[in-house]
C-alpha cells in the first residue's frame, strides 16, 4: 500500500495548513467576535508535538506546509520551530514552508523568517485607509502592518496580499489596494467571505460576490484571464494597467473543490478535511497515546475517509446561520 494520503475521491493530499495558535492581536469583524474566549495553553500542541505531526504528514506525501492561526507570529517560539522544520527543505522531503500573517509582528521577524528558509508569505490586508482598517480589524494597527510589509519586502520575502471583499466594508477600497500592491510587485488575491462562526454582524451585510467586484474593476482596468496557478483555488487575471496579477477565490459563487489537495489541522491537533464541514479526527489523542506512531497513522487513514467531495457554503438571506459553528481563526485560514 502506498503511504500517500489520498481521499476516497482519489485526491492526493499534498498540502497541510497548520494552525499554531487560535490567538490574535486583531479582531477582524468577519473572522472573530470582539470578545473571544481563547483556548487554555495546555490544550495547544507543543512545538515538539507539532514537529512530530509535520514529520508524519511529510512521510505520507505532504510537500507544502502553511503555518497559520489565529496570528501565527504571536506564538512565542515560532521561529525556532520553523528553523527546525526547515530540515525537511534541506533534505528535499518538503517543497515549501510558508505563512499566512496579518503582518503586525512582521517587522520583528522578517529577517529571521528568511533565514529559516521561508521565501513566500501571504499577508492579509483589507484596507489602506486607517479608519476603515481600524473598523474592520477593531484595532488601529495599519501603520504597524505597513511597517511589517516594508520589512518583509526589504528582507526579500515574496509577498501576496489577501483581501476579503466586504460589501459594506472595503469594496470601494479594492482598486486602491490593488494599485498599491502591484506597484510594490506583490500579487493580490480577493476572497469571498465565508459563513464560519457566529460574529457580531450579519454575514448577509458583509457578502459581496466577486463577480460583482470584478465587474466594478472591469470598468476601470483591463483584466486578462491567465492560466497561471499557484496550486490553490485562486483563478488569476493579469491587469494591463498595473502589470500585476489579481487572483479570485470564490468559495461561494464558483466551487473549486474538485482539485482540493489540502487538509487543515488546528492548534489542538484536530484535523478538518474541509473548511465547510464539522467532521474532524483528533490527532492530539493519537499523538498523546501510548503508541503515537501507529495511532497517528491510523487516525490519518480515518480522516481521509471523511473528506467530503465539496463544501456547500451559501449566504442567501439576512439572518442565515453560519455553515459551520467554528470561526476561521480556529481552523486556520
Ligand atoms: N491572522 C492571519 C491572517 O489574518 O492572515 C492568519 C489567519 S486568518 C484566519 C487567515 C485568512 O482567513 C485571512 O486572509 C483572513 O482574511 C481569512 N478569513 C478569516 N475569516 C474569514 C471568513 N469568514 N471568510 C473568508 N476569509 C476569512
Ligand atoms: Fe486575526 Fe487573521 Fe482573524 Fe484577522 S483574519 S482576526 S488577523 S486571525
Amino acid at each position: 500500500m502506498s503511504d500517500q494520503l489520498t481521499d476516497k475521491f482519489g485526491r492526493d493530499i499534498t498540502y497541510l495548513r497548520l494552525s499554531v495558535t487560535d490567538r490574535c492581536d486583531l479582531r477582524c469583524t468577519y473572522c472573530m467576535a470582539e470578545n473571544m474566549t481563547f483556548l487554555p495553553r495546555k490544550d495547544l500542541l507543543s512545538f515538539e508535538e507539532l514537529d512530530f505531526l509535520c514529520d508524519a504528514f511529510i512521510a505520507r506525501g505532504v510537500r507544502k506546509i502553511r503555518l497559520t492561526g489565529g496570528e501565527p507570529l504571536v506564538r512565542k517560539g515560532l521561529l525556532p520551530f520553523i528553523e527546525k522544520l526547515s530540515r525537511h527543505l534541506k533534505t528535499d522531503r518538503l517543497d515549501e514552508i510558508t505563512l499566512t500573517t496579518n503582518a503586525t509582528q512582521l517587522a520583528k521577524f522578517a529577517d529571521e523568517l528568511v533565514h529559516t528558509g521561508v521565501e513566500r508569505i501571504n499577508i492579509s490586508l483589507d484596507s489602506l485607509d486607517r479608519e476603515v482598517f481600524a473598523r474592520l480589524s477593531r484595532r488601529d494597527a495599519l501603520g504597524q502592518v505597513l511597517s511589517g510589509i516594508e520589512a518583509g519586502l526589504k528582507a526579500g520575502l515574496k509577498i501576496k496580499i489577501n483581501t476579503v471583499a466586504l460589501k459594506n466594508g472595503n469594496a470601494k477600497d479594492i482598486p486602491d489596494i490593488m494599485r498599491w500592491a502591484h506597484s510594490l510587485s506583490m500579487d493580490m488575491t480577493l476572497i469571498e467571505v465565508m459563513p464560519m462562526g457566529e460574529i457580531a454582524q450579519d454575514r448577509f451585510d458583509q457578502y459581496i460576490p466577486l463577480s460583482e467586484v470584478r465587474e466594478n474593476l472591469d470598468d476601470q482596468f483591463t483584466l486578462v484571464d491567465t492560466p497561471y496557478r499557484t496550486g490553490g483555488p485562486a483563478r488569476y487575471v493579469q491587469v494591463n494597467e498595473t502589470g500585476g496579477r489579481l487572483g479570485f477565490i470564490t468559495p461561494l459563487t464558483n466551487n473549486f473543490c474538485a482539485g482540493c489537495n489540502r487538509v487543515r489541522v488546528t492548534c489542538t491537533g484536530q484535523i478538518y478535511m474541509c473548511l465547510g464541514q464539522d467532521d474532524r479526527v483528533d490527532l492530539r489523542a493519537a499523538i498523546r497515546s501510548k503508541t503515537p506512531q501507529e495511532a497517528l497513522y491510523a487516525a490519518l487513514n480515518k480522516a481521509m475517509i471523511s473528506k467530503p467531495e465539496a463544501h456547500d457554503f451559501k449566504i442567501r438571506k439576512p439572518g442565515d446561520a453560519p455553515a459551520v459553528a467554528r470561526h476561521m481563526s480556529v481552523t486556520g485560514g
